[in-house]
């Protein structure tokens, strides 16, 4: 008999795990609340053009890469837009304390080479760091899709360790230290908190090369879409999941705000888990410990976001990504309340189709923590009043000044710009706090950030950022692992290598 599962979100998680099911010929209902699919893939149209909101930089989509080879397995490859960033210029970081821009390239070799021209006696010290990166990611099967029987997974001390000791442990000089650590908002990064292997992760996978979505991610999420239901699955938006009813420790059925009732043999949820916990009639069908312990896990930190309509033909397009740093010794503050904000941002011109010479739009995004909106917690969008779209004016004037320290005159070239928050986030992904990443990770209690995809409810799975790394890198990787729980151990892992050797 023909299995089936609910799946509630239709995010990132919601929809890889949809469609590797919908493949394996499970019945697949996606139940999004949103009236447009995606999550963290969502797109929107602001001033005539497309911004997206949660996936601007992206890895392992480059021949060979991980997350490719999961979409050739699914069978969606040849539809994704996708396009490279220059090898040359992966990345450029820019210091405001000594005004000093660094290029990061493509490549272990090229990486180190070009790093090693500006911190020459770290040539060496460089080669070893990039090694331990690579040998971290090499301790992890699933990264490179390799099935696996270990249920306990043994680590190295370089594995476990915080990433800020990490890389302070290979590398002596300070300022390539901060240098190093340059893509930690990518990750949510906090001292003496974040694993090395969560570092090593992002870090391999850019250096690998990075990718975009050209035309808007919302392409690719509906890519995935598409391929639930050309095998008979359904994604219904529009229309969030607002109960879950249980008998005898088990999920019977969810009900949405329309009032539709849908039941499965497995129900998976790719929302954050106290979002979840909020949606059960009897909140009690949880151990009070289990409950208590996803309620307390902290949250990654937020963001706050400019979606930039530029004015035709003022600025050049950029092929790789823009990092502004105020000073070296700031580099893990990001998650600090206390610290001034901002104390830097990531900025890009995301790709059109048919890219031109000039960019049509940017984005800037810099890292925030929640306690400089918690103010209007109790808000929703578009009612938020008038302090807040002051506070958010004095905000984009604050981050406009910074950019215009590298690009003169960058007010000029705005035609239109909007801002969001993290209430924003927070009110479009129901995400707690609005966090980026979802559940922070602590190298400090390792086990209380993991969330294993089983739950206490025998016919309940998570999916999503919150299990496992979060991120186009990661969220794909924790959707197999949700769906070899109902369809096998190794199961799809087994299928994506026989592809590939099929392929040679
Ligand atoms: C500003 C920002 C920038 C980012 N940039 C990048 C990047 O450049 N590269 C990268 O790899 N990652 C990036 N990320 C992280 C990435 O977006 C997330 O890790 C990823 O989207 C998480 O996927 P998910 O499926 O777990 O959650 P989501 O994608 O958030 O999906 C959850 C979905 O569930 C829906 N939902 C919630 N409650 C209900 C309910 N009750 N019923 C039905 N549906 C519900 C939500 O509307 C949402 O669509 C960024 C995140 C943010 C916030």
């Amino acid at each position: 008999m023909t299995k089936s599962a609910v799946i509630i979100g239709g995010g990132l998680g919601g929809l890889f795990t949809g469609a590797i099911l919908a493949k394996e010929g499970i019945k697949v209902s996606v139940i999004e609340k949103n009236a447009t699919i995606g999550g963290g893939l969502q797109s929107f149209t602001r001033f005539g053009e497309v911004f997206d909101t949660g996936m601007h930089v992206i890895g392992g989509m480059r021949p060979g890469g991980n997350i490719r080879r999961i979409c050739d397995y699914i069978g969606i490859t040849e539809k994704i837009h996708i396009k490279d960033v220059d090898d040359d210029v992966i990345d450029t970081l820019y210091f405001a304390e000594d005004k000093k821009t660094y290029h990061i390239s493509q490549g272990k070799e090229t990486f180190v080479d070009r790093l090693a021209e500006e911190f020459p006696d770290q040539r060496e010290n460089l080669a070893r760091y990039v090694e331990a990166i690579y040998d971290i990611v090499e301790e992890l099967d699933l990264f490179f899709l390799r099935p696996s029987n270990d249920y306990i997974a043994v680590h190295s001390d370089d594995f476990m360790m915080a990433a800020n000791k990490f890389i302070g442990k290979y590398i002596t000089d300070s300022k390539l230290t901060a240098v190093l650590a340059y893509m930690n908002p990518l990750y949510a990064g906090r001292e003496n908190m974040t694993p090395a292997y969560i570092h090593a992760l992002i870090s391999v996978l850019y250096i690998n090369g990075p990718s975009r979505f050209a035309g808007g991610s919302y392409r690719f999420a509906e890519t995935l879409r598409d391929s639930i239901v050309e095998r008979g699955g359904e994604v219904v938006t529009n229309d969030g999941v607002e109960h879950i009813a249980t008998q005898d420790r088990l999920i019977t059925s969810v009900t949405t705000r329309k009032g539709r009732l849908f039941s499965a043999d497995y129900y998976i949820s790719a929302i954050h888990p106290c979002s979840l916990l909020a949606l059960f009639d009897d909140p009690s069908v949880f151990p009070k410990a289990y409950a208590n312990r996803l309620r307390e896990i902290p949250n990654s930190y937020s963001a706050f976001t400019l979606n930039i309509k530029l004015k035709p033909n003022t600025f050049r397009y950029m092929n790789h990504s823009g990092y502004y740093m105020s000073r070296y010794d700031e580099i893990w503050n990001f998650g600090r309340e206390e610290w001034k904000w901002p104390l830097g941002f990531l900025y890009m011109t995301p790709p059109d189709i048919e890219q031109g010479e000039f960019s049509t739009k940017m984005i800037i995004t810099a890292p925030m923590t929640w306690d400089k909106v918690k103010r209007w917690e109790n808000t929703r969008v578009g009612q938020r009043g008038k302090e807040y779209e002051e506070w958010k004016r004095e905000r984009t004037e604050e981050l406009l000044s910074r950019i215009e320290e590298i690009y003169p005159d960058f007010r000029s070239y705005i035609e239109d710009i909007n801002a969001a928050s993290p209430l924003t986030i927070r009110d479009y992904y129901n995400v707690k706090e609005g966090a980026m990443c979802g559940y922070s990770k602590d190298c400090n209690n390792i086990l209380l950030s993991q969330v294993p995809v089983v739950t206490k409810i025998k016919n309940l799975l998570f999916t999503g950022q919150n299990c496992n790394v979060h991120g186009f890198c990661g969220v794909p990787l924790t959707a197999i692992n949700t769906s070899e729980v109902i369809l096998g151990r190794n199961y799809v892992l087994n299928k994506i290598n026989k592809l590939d050797d099929d392929k040679q």
